[in-house]
């Protein structure tokens, strides 16, 4: 049974972090003005934290006590929960810190999980105002769902590869370098997508690379990390249709606030830093073990599917429906299918043909659109070597080292307010 507010289970405070220059830099006004309000009648208690600077959440949630919070809530773009996410990651105890239920409010240029969440509540498109008070409305619910993170390698140095966590996309190509040169358009907010995928259309080119992916029905049945197969149907029913989700995956964490609440700057609180012990056998890096990876200088094992062409427009990975309130990218995707939804365009699209896609994407019709260029899979695992000694891959929107990567999903390994 779902449990509300008013039953209350847990003492807890929200961590809520905002960064201030995020989107068009109304972040803190935003909530202020639309979702402050909201919580105090909801009887949520809320620290605002304020970042200062790239990294200082990161830092911050690496080295909290999180016993103190009953959540995680973050007031920006997607990049600032990428931040959170991994400095829970990188934790020694990332196991139980990676429980911390987490919040997304929509307050930068790039909110697409919280235009996911939005959508996964069976709600209409919205304008980005009424996103935010959508999504300050679930947050005052407080359910719990699992949510999948993927792990990514990223790999200079295979033998000591960088291993990052992301909640939403891997993207390299067309989408990749309009993530990175919207950036001088954050002032429009969300359209800063669009103008840059119109700009990047007028000088449309090649992205050469090997890609190669695990499908899904390879480990179907396979007991994998505990997790159950996932079928056919689950993975592609409309959120409407979602299977409910067993007690295990959802609960309620907030709670009238207590009378004597825990200190509100337990953020500050140091958390004494022990040395890491290596995790697993592949990896001296906290986090699961990612069984379904090989070292990035071996070879793909023989189960993997290597893709025929080598010239791309595009390879995208989403593990969520949303790349951006209006790119409604992977529609069969649900919180924590376990899946990597993998869509690719080969070289050789006309500009109009992708414009069509791009249009098309906002209703999630683009994969319908039976384009002999695009190709659609959903797969476990994933490895992209791009060719070209330069160039751009983003995680979350957010630019990485560029290189051979390589990334596997854990089904729903993190906790999120949603619903
Ligand atoms: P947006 O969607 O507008 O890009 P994000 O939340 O993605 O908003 O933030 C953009 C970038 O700003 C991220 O890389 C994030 O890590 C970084 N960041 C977070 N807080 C600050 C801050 N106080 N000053 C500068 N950059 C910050
Ligand atoms: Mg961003």
């Amino acid at each position: 049974r779902s449990l509300y507010l008013h039953e209350v289970h847990r003492p807890c405070s929200v961590m809520l972090l905002v960064n201030p220059h995020s989107g068009k830099g109304q972040a803190l006004s935003l909530f202020t003005g639309h979702v402050q309000r909201m919580l105090n009648e909801a009887g949520v208690p809320h620290t605002l934290v304020i970042t200062e600077r790239q990294n200082h959440a990161r830092e911050l949630v690496r080295e909290a006590d999180l016993s103190q919070w009953g959540a995680l809530v973050i007031m920006s773009g997607d990049g600032l929960l990428f931040e959170v996410v991994n400095g829970l990651m990188e934790r020694e105890d990332w196991e139980e810190a990676i429980q911390t239920p987490l919040g997304i409010l929509p307050g930068g240029s790039g909110n697409a999980l919280a235009a996911s969440i939005h959508h996964y509540s069976g709600a209409q498109p919205v304008s980005s105002e009424e996103l935010l008070v959508s999504c300050g409305f679930l947050l005052c619910k407080g359910l719990v769902s699992r949510m999948d993170l993927a792990s990514v390698h990223l790999g200079s140095s295979p033998s000591n590869p960088t291993r990052l966590f992301s909640f939403l996309s891997l993207a390299w190509g067309f989408v990749a370098d309009v993530d990175v040169e919207s950036e001088k358009y954050r002032h429009v907010g969300a359209a800063r997508f669009t103008m840059g995928t119109l700009v990047r259309l007028a000088s449309l080119r090649v992205y050469k690379g090997r890609l190669a992916y695990l499908p899904v029905d390879e480990v179907d049945g396979e007991e994998e990390d505990g997790q159950s197969p996932v079928s056919l149907e689950m993975t592609s029913v409309s959120p409407q249709r979602q299977p409910p989700s067993s007690a295990f995956c959802s609960s309620t964490f907030l709670c009238r606030p207590l009378k004597d609440s825990p200190c509100q700057n337990a953020a500050h609180h140091a958390f004494k830093a022990k040395k890491r012990e290596p995790m697993s056998a592949n990896a001296t890096l906290p986090g699961p073990p990612d069984s379904l990876l090989v070292p990035l200088d071996q070879p793909v094992p023989s189960d993997w599917v290597v893709v025929p062409e080598e010239d791309f427009v595009l390879m995208l990975a989403m593990y969520q429906s949303h790349l951006a309130k209006d790119l409604y990218a992977a529609p069969d995707s649900t919180l924590d299918d376990g899946l990597i939804h993998l869509i690719y365009i080969r070289a050789g699209i006309s500009r109009t043909a992708l414009l069509r896609l791009f249009l098309a994407m906002e209703k999630g019709t683009h994969l319908a659109n039976n384009c002999p260029h695009l190709v659609y899979t959903r797969v476990r695992a994933l490895r992209l070597e791009p060719y070209s000694p330069k160039g751009v891959i983003t995680v979350d929107g957010e630019v990485v080292e560029y290189g051979p990567v390589q990334a596997q999903v854990h089904g729903g390994i993190a906790r999120l307010i949603t619903r």
